[in-house]
């Protein structure tokens, strides 16, 4: 067995090693071994990285938004150029396939495509003649230091649906990745520095709760972007918001696919084996449920899924080209077999069991085999918690109505997505679901870059989603400036409120 690797925060454009004496193991989930140890940072860690942007802002943000889509590009140029080694990267720490990892590579560059558009998305809006000789127009400002805390299931996406927009406008970032999957973020943070980016604009600083907690209560930290789980997005947006924060905190999700009577049953299972079990089950636009109209729906879909969950190819991210990799830890793998046992006793039908597993070779890999549920009800708790695994569980809903009631009811309303061939039904769906990104025969229905990303409910805490238009909505605070040329005007004081006469 090797020796584990030491990482290093980095903070003021260099690497910088742990000093609070915690650290926290790195996995590789395939093998079951420690592969690194990473700093968990103390409050003085973290004032130091929020200190750094803090010193870096003024420039920065003095900066031209077109000198700063130039580093932009750079950066894309970059990301391009190691894509195989942030790739393998994420597998090695995630345990995502590889081709997985790429797609994840990919939606992230194009948060770096989008926030080379800067010059064009910070242009303000212009009216002339408001009054007699004023004009008025907006600017968007940057904020100044901006943080965000991210999850293990994208440790390259999720961040990157956050720092470019927010750098592109002018702030300086802090980023606390989570500590499962901490060493994409060291990679993005060295391909910054070399795509020109000043020291102190983009830091990380790896850790759990103290670091959080740090940058909840710093005042110098204006904007807080947070993706995890429900309970943790909850507390950090109400700790967040007390401080005077901005805070969009994104949470769990349990999002539902509705397959109609009339769907194209080969094109659904297709979908949902991909939607349910790609990167194992833990994305937050994984479907866990799907809902089928009429028992009929039910059956033959069952029907077709079963021996398509049977042949799921499990096995190491980096080797041959399985179909799921392992959970990301031994303590989740547990839990979401311990949701499989709850679900048998509480009565659902176990279609595919995938608890008794065995992957040749990486036997002490986190490995779980893909599980098919039939007969779930809303009354069990494997319905009504997010399982975050490879768990697919299908329900059986008498009517249309009945089906939209039911991903209606959930506290969770991330993505949802409907199959059928019926315009009528996919109309009424998509305009009466509760959910913030909706799906019409496409099953994960992620949100361009150009466009934001986001859900509703317990899904997302906060008015604004990610990226898009409304990344630079979070990030820039709006100025109006009404002017008044030429100034020669001599009106005498007005003590009425101004209007147009
Ligand atoms: P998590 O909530 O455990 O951790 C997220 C971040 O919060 C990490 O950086 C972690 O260090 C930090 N954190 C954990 N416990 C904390 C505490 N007590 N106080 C302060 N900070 C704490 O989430 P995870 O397990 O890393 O990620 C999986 C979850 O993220 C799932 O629930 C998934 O649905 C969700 N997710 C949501 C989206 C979305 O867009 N809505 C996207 C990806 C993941």
């Amino acid at each position: 067995m090797t020796t584990p690797r030491t990482l290093t925060h980095f903070i003021h454009g260099n690497p910088t090693a742990g000093s609070s004496g915690r650290f926290g193991d790195v996995y590789d989930p395939a093998s079951g071994q420690v592969q690194a140890r990473v700093p968990l940072a103390s409050k003085t860690e973290v004032e130091t990285a929020i200190g750094s942007a803090q010193e870096a802002f003024p420039a920065w943000a003095a900066t031209t938004p077109l000198l700063r889509a130039r580093v932009m590009f750079r950066f894309k140029e970059l990301l391009e150029a190691h894509a195989d080694e942030m790739t393998r990267l994420i597998t090695a720490e995630h345990g995502k396939v590889l081709s997985d990892a790429r797609g994840e590579l990919t939606r992230g560059i194009e948060v770096v495509e989008f926030a080379c558009g800067i010059p064009h998305l910070l242009k303000g809006d212009h009216s002339m003649n408001v009054g007699r000789d004023v004009d008025s127009y907006n600017e968007y400002a940057a904020l100044g230091v901006v943080a965000g805390i991210t999850p293990f299931n994208f440790p390259c996406m999720v961040p990157m649906w956050m720092f470019p927009v927010a750098l592109a406008c002018g702030n300086t970032f802090v980023l606390k990745p989570s500590e499962r999957d901490p060493s994409p973020s060291l990679l993005i943070a060295r391909l910054l520095k070399e795509a020109g980016l000043p020291d102190g604009v983009f830091n990380v600083v790896h850790g759990d709760k103290e670091a959080v907690d740090t940058i909840l209560d710093d005042p110098r930290v204006q904007a807080v972007s947070f993706v995890g789980s429900t309970p943790i997005a909850e507390y950090i947006y109400a700790r967040g918001s007390a401080a005077g924060k901005r805070v969009q905190a994104l949470g769990g999700a349990k999002n539902h696919m509705v397959v109609m009577p009339d769907a194209d049953l080969e094109q659904t299972a297709n979908a949902l084996l991909g939607a349910g079990f790609g990167s194992a089950g833990e994305r937050c636009m994984a479907i866990s449920v799907a809902v089928c109209v009429g028992d009929a729906t039910a059956d033959a879909l069952i029907a077709r899924l079963k021996p398509m969950v049977q042949a799921l190819r499990v096995g190491p991210g980096c080797q041959g080209d399985p179909d799921m990799g392992p959970l990301i830890n031994g303590a989740h793998r547990d839990k979401v077999k311990s949701y499989v046992d709850l679900g048998v006793s509480e009565g659902a039908t176990l279609v595919v069991d995938g608890r008794g597993l065995n992957v040749a070779g990486a036997e002490a890999g986190f490995f779980l085999g893909g599980c098919l549920f039939d007969h779930v009800t809303p009354a069990m708790r494997i319905y009504q918690e997010e399982i975050f695994g490879p768990v697919l569980s299908v329900m059986r809903a008498p009517d249309f109505d009945t089906a939209l009631e039911w991903v209606n009811t959930h506290e969770y309303g991330n993505g949802t997505a409907i199959f059928t061939r019926d315009g009528d039904a996919a109309r009424q769906f998509a305009h009466k679901v509760q959910a913030g990104m909706v799906g019409i025969n496409v099953p994960i229905p992620v949100p361009m870059a150009f466009h934001s990303f986001g859900g509703w409910k317990r899904s997302l805490f906060g008015p604004l989603h990610m990226h898009g238009p409304d990344g630079v909505r979070f990030y820039t605070r709006m100025k109006t400036i009404t002017a008044r040329w030429p100034t020669g005007i001599r009106a005498g004081a007005e003590f009425s409120m101004p209007t147009m006469k």
